[in-house]
């Protein structure tokens, strides 16, 4: 909003003191302090250069948890999306200044670290030239003993050999990935400049599970892109059908003030959208529930997370195939643990989205 609407901002919200950018929380503090000292309210920016690596941070997740942010912006040019005109051009970390903060959250007691970015396949293009996330795997096994660490958001591009190669090797690199392809009927994708079509993602998707046996896949998707027709939508849910993603999220197309996209011929009512999500997770609830059916009787490696949500008389942990906050979980009904415990569970009970079993 900040980056966006600048002086709008500060015309319209008066009652607001001080206005940052994205790349100004260093300056917060020194800011807090001017206002104290009686200087006016106003608006502040860094200039886009680089990511904010030395920043203190506080655990806001549980502590046996963490995301770590490896890079800023985005040089891709999606015609729907606005992040890179917002947060700026991609700028990634060093590789040693993430290692630095696993190992921090490592001594805090956090088990699990989840990389997160708009696209983690990115990672060090800016820099070096090429992509260092097999890199920046590798320092951060020999930086840290974190035994789980996952990773989010890879552009399908991105997914590169030696990366699956990494998966494979190591056991504390999870083999779960979060692959958005947002489409798979070739002109949609051609509309969303994703820059792939529906044949490289079923060659991505067969190298993958061939490279990393037993693999989770989630994968996000956006239906009711302006132009797409009810045989875009079919070929998706026969593409989902056929393909069976582990996890998937559907979103509603929405005009983004300022993108390409939203200057599109054929826009889609929002009753149709809401019919075209429902549609395909019709398709996804019935791959997720026989998915979910095939885990009965496996022993798993459980992170426990705490007493559960739904009742006190249980535990709640999720597996390596679970990522936090979007994929389900697993209820523990027999056994003791604490959070951040992981436990070996023996599933005996298979919901459509979750597990349950006792610990061994
Ligand atoms: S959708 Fe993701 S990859 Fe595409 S421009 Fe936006 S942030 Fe970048």
């Amino acid at each position: 909003m900040v980056e966006r609407y600048r002086e709008q901002l500060l015309r319209e919200l008066p009652e607001v003191d001080l206005f940052l950018g994205v790349d100004a929380q260093l300056s917060i503090v020194a800011a807090l302090r001017d206002l104290i000292n009686g200087r006016e309210r106003r608006l502040l920016f860094n200039s886009l250069s680089g990511v904010v690596g030395e920043a203190p941070r506080l655990l806001a997740a549980p502590r046996h948890r963490a995301y770590v942010k490896i890079t800023e912006g985005c040089d891709n040019r999606c015609s729907y999306c606005m992040i890179p005109a917002i947060r700026g051009p991609l700028r990634s970390r060093a590789v040693e200044d993430v290692t630095r903060e696993a190992a921090w959250l490592e001594r805090q007691g956090v088990r699990e670290l989840s990389l997160i970015a708009q696209d983690l396949t990115a990672f060090g293009r800016d820099r070096a030239g090429h992509a260092e996330l097999p890199l920046l795997l590798d320092a951060l096994i020999k930086a840290t003993n974190m035994p789980w660490i996952r990773l989010l958001y890879l552009h399908p591009l991105g997914v590169s050999q030696a990366l699956l190669e990494r998966l494979a090797a190591e056991p504390r690199l999870l083999p779960y990935l979060d692959i958005p392809i947002q489409h798979a009927s070739d002109a949609i994708l051609k509309a969303m400049n994703r820059r792939y079509d529906r044949a490289i993602l079923e060659h991505l998707l067969a190298n993958i599970r061939a490279a990393v046996p037993g693999i989770s896949l989630r994968t996000t998707l956006l239906v009711g892109f302006p132009g797409e027709k009810e045989t875009d939508v079919e070929e998706l849910i026969e593409f989902i059908g056929k393909n069976k993603f582990d996890h998937l999220g559907v979103f509603a197309y929405s005009n983004e003030e300022g993108c390409p996209s939203e200057y599109f011929p054929d826009q889609c009512s929002e009753e149709e959208k809401a019919r075209r999500v429902d549609l395909v997770m019709a398709t996804q609830v019935k791959i997720s529930a026989a998915r979910q059916k095939s885990y009965i009787g496996q022993t798993l490696d459980v992170l426990v997370e705490g007493v559960a949500r739904e009742s006190d008389l249980l535990l709640e942990g999720r597996g390596i195939h679970q990522a936090p906050e979007v994929d389900g979980c697993i209820y523990i009904t027999d056994g003791v643990a604490n959070p951040g415990d992981i436990v070996r569970v023996r599933i005996d009970t298979a919901h459509t989205y979750d597990l349950a079993g006792g610990i061994v």
